[in-house]
């Protein structure tokens, strides 16, 4: 099931600095708080960002949940009962190796650096030591006498402390599932690379819950699943590969771990892990709250505890793999642009609206158009400087379609539509621009 390397990983740091740059001139992400100087590998996403994190969520939810009827999506909170935490084991075992260079007094983690401190050089590290990854706050108004909290470092024990209530109230069955999409928090010791790695980041994720012999043929199913989707939304095959974990690897509550990766411009990099937990995670409750989390088959007359598989994804790193991918710098009559090649789905805008040019005459009939486009699709209007400009700026964005209405629109109430990647044009009447733009987006 593995795919093979497709090629070996070539560094590209300029890929990055283009996106990182590109992100920030037209607003899909921001240093966070840069007024104040901002706050280390910390970032707000500004707004073409916000629209495609919620195309990816999107994006996911149609897959995962609108088109299977085997799946249901909760909603849980991020601070909970520190129990939760105790069985899952992320109080014990949800650390990192951390240690100190004694020159530089910089930061690492142990797993990710040899013998030397890649700042300064220096051998002279302290021992590792494990670090907890989880927040911890305080519930009550009098910091002392407050019971501690944690920000929930990862979406799915959501899933799995729910699971009775989810079961009895939607009469659910194994094979079934739960998804959840909401944020996390780990206080990472090295950050970075952009919003790869941050602190507070988006995930979706999902617990299918399966009979106990069934554990392994699910496993295969969602590693397939799962990398079909990256495909769908335009990840090239020679970016993309699924790494099965060696044994050595595994973590304590897993049968088998595969990694959906991506080559990123330092190297491969996990999007996405799928995991076999088993039962551990139900069980690990069931014993800890005293409450049995199991299901009755009422054909056999038994009672089994189900295992769990689990794909759980960022969202914001995937974003920015769907950025990375789509970058790309081509010649169009004769002078270069850039274009992000995103799915249409993914883009920021489905479709931008531009008059010709900014006289009245235009403006009534253009915004007649921007209204019918903007109850189907997310649009844009522009109506400033020159129209090959605002093609530039709209393939830059990502924007598959532009919808041009020209002063001969006034008389045959026709409209251009200008594809991004071919930049081919052709003419539509406008009673009909919706239902086009409707079928080449659902192709
Ligand atoms: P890594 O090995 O990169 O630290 P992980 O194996 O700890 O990741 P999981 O716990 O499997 O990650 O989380 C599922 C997904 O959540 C990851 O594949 C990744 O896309 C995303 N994710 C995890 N940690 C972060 C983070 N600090 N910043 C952004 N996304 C993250």
């Amino acid at each position: 099931m593995t795919t093979p390397d497709p090629v070996v990983p070539v560094p590209d740091p300029a890929r990055l600095d283009a996106v990182v740059n590109l992100c920030k001139r037209r607003g899909f992400v921001f240093p966070s708080a840069e007024i104040y100087g901002g706050i280390r590998s910390t970032y707000d996403w500004g707004p073409l960002g916000a629209l495609m994190l919620r195309n990816v969520r999107e994006a996911w939810w149609r897959s995962m949940i609108q088109e299977r009827d085997d799946v249901v999506q909760i909603d849980a909170a991020i601070l909970t009962n520190p129990k939760v935490w105790e069985a899952s084991g992320h109080l014990a075992t949800f650390t990192d190796p951390l240690v100190d260079c004694r020159s530089c007094k910089e930061r690492w983690r142990a797993d990710e650096i040899g013998d030397a401190c890649p700042n300064c050089g220096s051998h002279d590290l302290t021992e590792a030591r494990p670090f907890n990854l989880m927040f911890k706050t305080f519930v009550g108004p009098v910091e002392e006498d407050a019971a501690v909290a944690y920000l929930r470092p990862e979406t799915a024990q959501g899933m799995f402390v729910n699971f009775l209530s989810v079961m009895q109230t939607t009469r659910k069955r194994p094979p079934f599932g739960i998804a959840q999409i909401g944020r996390s928090f780990r206080n990472e010791i090295t950050p970075g690379n952009f919003v790869f790695r941050t602190r507070e980041f988006e995930q979706m994720e999902m617990e299918y819950f399966v009979p106990p012999d069934e554990g392994h043929k699910w496993f295969e199913y969602w590693c397939n699943e799962r990398l079909g989707w990256y495909r769908a939304y335009g990840v090239p095959d020679h970016m993309l590969r699924l790494r099965q974990h060696r044994v050595e690897e595994l973590s304590h509550y897993s049968s088998g771990t595969a990694d959906v990766e991506f080559l990123f411009p330092w190297g491969w990099g996990e999007l996405e892990g799928i995991a076999n937990r088993t039962d551990y995670d139900l069980n690990a409750h069931s014993k800890a709250s005293g409450v049995k989390l199991e299901y009755f088959d009422q054909v056999s007359g038994e009672h089994y505890v189900p295992h769990a598989i689990e794909p759980a994804a960022g969202l914001t790193r995937t974003a920015m793999a769907f950025l990375l991918a789509a970058y790309d710098e081509d010649v169009v009559a004769g002078e270069k642009r850039t274009v992000l090649r995103l799915h249409p789905r993914i883009a920021p805008y489905q479709v931008a609206v531009l008059p010709l040019s900014k006289k009245e005459t235009l403006t009534p009939l253009a915004r007649e158009v921007l209204h019918c486009l903007q109850r189907r699709f997310v649009c844009e209007y522009d109506e400033t400087q020159a129209i090959g400009r605002r093609y530039r700026r709209q393939d830059e964005i990502g924007t598959p379609y532009c919808v041009t209405v020209d002063f001969d629109s006034l008389e045959d109430r026709a409209v251009t539509i200008r594809e991004r990647d071919s930049t081919n044009q052709v003419r539509v009447p406008i009673e009909d621009v919706a239902r086009q733009l409707t079928e080449r987006l659902d192709a």
